[in-house]
């Protein structure tokens, strides 16, 4: 407000400056000619005056002149200098008339008549300042009226009081104007203000609308582009150029132009999505907003839209959201989009009225392979698993990973007909079996697996995603019990017989406490001394319901559940209680016990110690224990299996390779690890009399038993003729029911002492 003030102030003292020149010509004009008239009444006092008017003037035009020179300071000098010009001029004028007034009436007359003029001329040019205005008025009138009334007449008193009424008015009419100006002022102070400030958000405005990093653009009612800014065209990725008057209406995005025109018609237009610039055909992801823009009279003139380009954040929202939803190593859906894909495949089959299926995979084997050749190869399988699933499947069917070596198909689409449907699965699964059977190849390593496929068929959303999920893995699990590389399909019965197993197996875990399990041993026969070498423990579980149950029906699920490692434990010390009992009651009788150790067992970290600890407590000398192993075994961890196997053999415990001939017989293996004696599987025996193969093969593995010095028992002899074609091809050891089935240790004791 105080600025404001000054700057009014200084505004009229410009104001008076400027009005200054005339003012004091038309003065020094009006002295000259009032001088020219009166010359003939010449006294050198009037020259004085009229040197001391010019002097003064002059003084004042050059004060103005350095005023406008010096570009209106407005200062506060200037004005004191103005004061004291226009004091004197005014007394100059207001004494006047002691000087200038004659006798002669007409030219009295004139001069008051001037001074009026004078005082009308000054009221105008002082008009911007009341107290300067009231001063001047006020020496000019009064003292010249004074020198009326000195004249002591009646006219000229009444010239005198006229002068003083005219001083009145003309100080209300001075007054008035200078309300006027100085209102004029202000309002002028006001509009430079205003007009500044526009100016300065003008300003504000430009820059950001020229560095906003989105793009901006302003069109009119006819969807003309009118401006825009270099971001604007940076996002769409074309020139200046193009873009100038460019009409929206050609935009081939239905979407983006009703949210252009919405602006148009007094509402918001929004979009957010992916757009194509027509002009430059570059792909983004925008979110524009547009807003009306209105007239002063509150119609639409145009709008504006501000254009985000977020393409990186789709990006990143992109990748988060596949992150969420996708296996990481395969890129496959994982188990919460699938979970998703099948509701929708239920809904989409209860529509349509067609069948869908599920199928459970599980690469068999892949845990030896991934064991034995390392995480990396493994995923290596993991991935060309996931790229041959995909190319063999259509595109509306869904192939997720679930985990491990587990993979989940979705068949979304199949027939109206449950026959025809269960063929076209068939088909599939062949496909599937077919593919996943081609050798993985990688670097040196020929890798094969094999799949097994348990599958569940949908038409309806009756049975909740859970359930269907339960239901193929179930079917894939017997799919691999009935021997791996199948496919199986759900059954009701499925569930029946796997709520079976769930009791089998509550049952099992209680086998050893309530003395179910039963250690049975089969003689081995030595053909050299024809006397009982020893025996294979051979385990039998008595269930007070269910009757003798045999390995084969528990030993599996036992190895699944890991029940074997108590289990086996157990034996392993019921055997050495056994043996150490046989060995006092006949000493030299018994070359060896041999016991089945699944693999289960032997990773343990603890196996060495616990054999150890059984050999110390029954006192057993180690060679009297054979641990039977499979080759199987071998193929997870050969390294650290091995290394135990060494360091038992090492005290003593003998091994032997429990059913060769059966699993991957590598000769490698063989020579790597060394066992003690080497049994050769029933199935090589049955027929040894009659079948060239098996004879063949019987023949080479007891060769290889001779040159790697291993002693070789046949399996599962039945008859005399099998023993002496054995005999014949140089097999000295025997097991087979052809001597003794499997039989309790209290016959096997009767045996021996016998
Ligand atoms: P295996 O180790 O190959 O045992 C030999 C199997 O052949 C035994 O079956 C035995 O009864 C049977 N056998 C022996 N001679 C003949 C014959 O002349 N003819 C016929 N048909 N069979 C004969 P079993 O006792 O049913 O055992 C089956 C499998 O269960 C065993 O095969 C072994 O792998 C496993 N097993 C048995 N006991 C144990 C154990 O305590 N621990 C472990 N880990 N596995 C065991
Ligand atoms: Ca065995
Ligand atoms: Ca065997």
């Amino acid at each position: 407000m105080l600025k404001n003030k000054k700057k009014i102030d200084e505004e009229s003292l410009n104001l008076l400056y400027h009005h200054l020149f005339f003012s004091v010509l038309s003065s020094v004009m009006v002295g000259l000619v009032i001088s020219f008239f009166l010359r003939h009444n010449f006294h050198a006092y009037k020259v004085v005056w009229l040197v001391l008017v010019l002097f003064i003037s002059s003084i004042r035009v050059a004060a103005s002149l350095i005023y406008k020179k010096m570009g209106s300071p407005g200062s506060a000098h200037f004005y004191i200098i103005f004061i004291a010009g226009l004091i004197l001029s005014s007394l100059m004028w207001g004494f006047s008339g002691f000087i200038l007034l004659s006798s002669d009436l007409l030219e009295n007359m004139m001069l008051s008549v001037c001074i009026m003029g004078i005082a009308v001329g000054g009221t105008t040019s002082l008009s911007s300042d009341r107290k300067l205005l009231f001063i001047f008025l006020l020496l000019l009138l009064f003292p010249f009226a004074t020198s009326l009334f000195l004249f002591e007449s009646e006219l000229y008193n009444l010239m005198g009081f006229l002068l003083i009424f005219f001083f009145i008015l003309i100080s209300i009419v001075g007054f008035r104007l200078n309300k006027m100006v100085q209102e004029n002022l202000q309002y002028k102070e006001k509009h430079k203000n205003t007009m500044e400030k526009l100016a300065k958000s003008e300003n504000r405005f430009r820059s950001i609308f020229e560095h906003a990093p989105v793009g901006i653009f302003y069109y009119n009612k006819n969807l003309k582009i009118n401006e825009f800014n270099e971001e604007f065209a940076y996002i769409l990725d074309t020139t200046r150029k193009d873009l100038t008057n460019f009409n929206l209406k050609q935009l081939k995005n239905d979407e983006v132009l009703n949210a252009i025109k919405n602006a148009l018609e007094n509402k918001t237009g929004q979009y957010e999505g992916a757009y194509t610039s027509l002009l430059s055909g570059r792909k983004i992801w925008i979110l524009m907003v547009c807003s009306p823009l209105y007239n002063d009279d509150n119609t639409i003139s145009g709008a504006v839209g501000i254009v985000q380009n977020r393409t990186d954040v789709q990006l990143i929202e992109e990748k988060v959201r596949h992150l969420a939803y996708h296996d990481s190593l395969t890129g496959l859906p994982n188990r919460l989009l699938l979970k998703d894909r099948l509701e929708k495949a239920q809904s989409s089959s209860v529509r349509h009225k067609h069948f869908g299926a599920l199928l459970f995979l599980d690469l068999d084997n892949f845990k030896n392979i991934n064991d034995t050749l390392g995480h990396h190869i493994g995923d290596l399988i993991l991935k060309e698993t996931a790229e041959r699933l995909s190319m063999i499947l259509r595109d509306e069917d869904t192939v997720a990973r679930i985990g491990g070596d587990e993979f989940v198909i979705i068949l979304p689409r199949l027939h109206r007909e449950p026959e025809s449907s269960t063929v076209a699965v068939s088909l599939v699964s062949d496909k599937i079996h077919k593919v996943l059977s081609e050798p993985f190849k990688h670097m040196d390593n020929t890798l094969y697996t094999s799949t097994s496929i348990g599958v569940t068929i949908f038409s309806s959303d009756d049975t909740n995603t859970d359930t269907l999920m339960k239901n193929a893995d179930t079917a894939m699990y017997e799919a691999k019990r009935a021997g791996r590389s199948r496919t199986h399909y759900f059954k009701e019965e499925m569930n029946v017989s796997m709520e079976k197993r769930l009791a089998m197996e509550n049952h099992l875990r209680l086998a050893i406490g309530r003395n179910e399990l039963i250690p049975y041993f089969q003689p081995i026969y030595n053909m050299i001394t024809n006397s009982i070498d020893g025996a294979e423990t051979l385990l039998r579980w008595k269930h007070p319901e269910m009757g003798m149950i045999a390995p084969a029906d528990f030993i599996p699920l036992a190895e699944e559940t890991n029940l074997i490692i108590p289990i086996g434990n157990w034996l392993i010390e019921e055997v050495c209680r056994t043996l150490a009992d046989w060995m006092r009651k006949f000493p030299e009788k018994l070359e060896y016990i041999s016991i089945n150790i699944s693999v289960k067992q032997l990773q343990k970290d603890n196996f060495v110690e616990t054999i150890e600890k059984n050999i110390k407590k029954f006192n057993i000398p180690p060679h009297l224990l054979v641990f039977e192993i499979t080759e199987n075994i071998l193929i997870g961890n050969f390294k650290k299996i091995s290394r135990k196997i060494s360091e038992l053999r090492e005290k003593g415990i003998r091994f032997a390779l429990d059913d060769f001939g059966t699993g991957y017989s590598s000769l490698t293996y063989l020579k790597k690890l060394k066992v003690d004696i080497i049994k050769i599987d029933r199935s090589f025996i049955m027929d040894i009399v009659n079948d060239k193969h098996d004879t063949a093969l019987v023949s080479a593995i007891l060769s290889i038993g001779d040159k790697f010095q291993m002693e070789v028992i046949a399996e599962g002899v039945e008859d005399l003729n099998q023993i002496e074609q054995l005999i014949s091809m140089g097999c000295s050891y025997f097991q087979g029911y052809y001597y003794s089935r499997p039989i309790p240790s209290g016959e096997f004791e009767k045996m021996i002492a016998g």
